[in-house]
């Protein structure tokens, strides 16, 4: 086949307003470490919305092209490419990648932390009129950078998991890699039930927690949460008093052994502090803002807390996350956190249906029309 010099793309122009369908240019020369990849799957992460409506936004990087959750079909490579084990990567190749890294900056080779590299290369951080043009999602195809961490991709494993893992599902196993491990019997709270509570709530469940609580709202989500593996679901509505007193009466009194934030709301801190037991740990995971509402720092000491932060992930999230799937595919019905695919030109629908927390995860195909 002949390489596309060109690819079709749902384009941010401005934020809040529909993406425009665009041609945009591909790379003249894939690079030795580089591929082409046809996107078999994109599926819409909240960060993608959150970008798309401008509450975050990049100075001077529009126009952008939204998706950082994708897999796909390799159709060119730049020599050399070989997968994050080593493997080679070859024209038919299905694949999955995290973001990039640069390998040369202080986080990349003295903390050895990519997610804290300077130079990280995330799909979306890469204006769609200057090379490479087309690293992110909503496009047909999609350059894949010689510094983007690739993964051959095991059959077992369905392109909306494989796309799901690229961001959502490797962010909350690094958040319950950073949590210690879950003790079996436990009582673990998720505030939050988007995409990532709902999927924290069944990798609490799975992993042995003794009771697992979901906090969230609206209610199709906390009932969602239920059959991922929640024993009990509380509604913000009621407010912060109502949800810490309902999550101690389901503990005994005790609270939970283990609080994760997918949530970001400003009361996630004083709530979690407040529902966590003694000796206790909370991960924060959701807070994306630069405001949250004050917490005790009395009750931190007075119950000796561990509070830990925890970052996106890095390939190692991402392969666990892949590995994941592929070890439980019956355990929860994953399918039901997507919504049917359509084509590129239909994904601004999809942004606005999800902004509206219509869907909790739109999947974009395209290779439909
Ligand atoms: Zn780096
Ligand atoms: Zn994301």
């Amino acid at each position: 086949m002949t390489i596309p010099t060109s690819t079709r793309a749902a384009v941010l122009t401005a934020h809040g307003e529909a993406l425009a369908m665009r041609d945009v240019p591909l790379p003249a020369a894939i690079e030795p470490g580089a591929a082409l990849v046809r996107i078999a799957c994109t599926t819409l992460c909240g960060t993608d919305i959150e970008i798309w409506s401008g509450k975050m936004s990049f100075p001077g990087m529009l126009p952008m092209i939204l998706g950082h959750e994708m897999v796909g079909e390799v159709v060119a490579v730049g020599g050399d490419t070989t997968d994050a084990l080593g493997r080679s990567i070859a024209v038919g190749d299905r694949i999955g990648w995290s973001e990039s890294t640069c390998g040369e900056c202080f986080a990349c080779t003295v903390l050895r932390e990519p997610v804290a590299c300077s130079r990280r290369g995330y799909g979306f951080l890469q204006r769609s009129d200057v090379p490479p043009y087309a690293t992110a999602g909503l496009v047909e195809y999609c350059y894949v950078t010689p510094g983007a961490a690739k993964l051959l991709l095991p059959t077992e494993v369905k392109d909306t998991w494989a796309a799901m893992a690229g961001c959502a599902a490797k962010t909350v196993l690094r958040a319950f890699g950073r949590a210690g491990p879950v003790r079996p019997g436990s009582r673990v709270v998720v505030q939050g039930s988007g995409a990532l509570g709902i999927f924290a709530t069944a990798v609490a469940r799975i992993s042995g927690a003794g009771t697992v609580i979901s906090v969230g709202a609206p209610a199709d989500r906390l009932t969602m949460a239920q059959r991922f593996g929640a024993d009990a679901a509380i509604d913000i509505a009621g407010g912060s008093e109502a949800t810490i007193a309902r999550v101690l009466e389901l503990t005994d009194g005790q609270g939970a052994d283990l609080v994760l934030d997918f949530a970001g709301a400003p009361s996630v801190g004083p709530e979690a502090v407040a529902m966590t037991a003694q000796r206790g740990t909370i991960v924060i995971v959701g807070s994306t803002g630069p405001v949250g509402d004050p917490i005790a720092l009395g009750t931190v000491m007075g119950k000796e807390l561990t509070i830990v932060g925890s970052l996106n992930g890095d390939i190692s999230d991402y392969y666990r996350a892949i590995e994941f799937f592929r070890a439980f595919p019956e355990r929860m019905p994953w399918d039901d956190l997507f919504s049917e695919a359509v084509g590129l030109s239909s994904a601004s629908e999809k942004v606005a249906a999800m902004s509206r927390l219509h869907e909790i995860k739109a999947v974009i195909d395209p290779r439909l029309p």
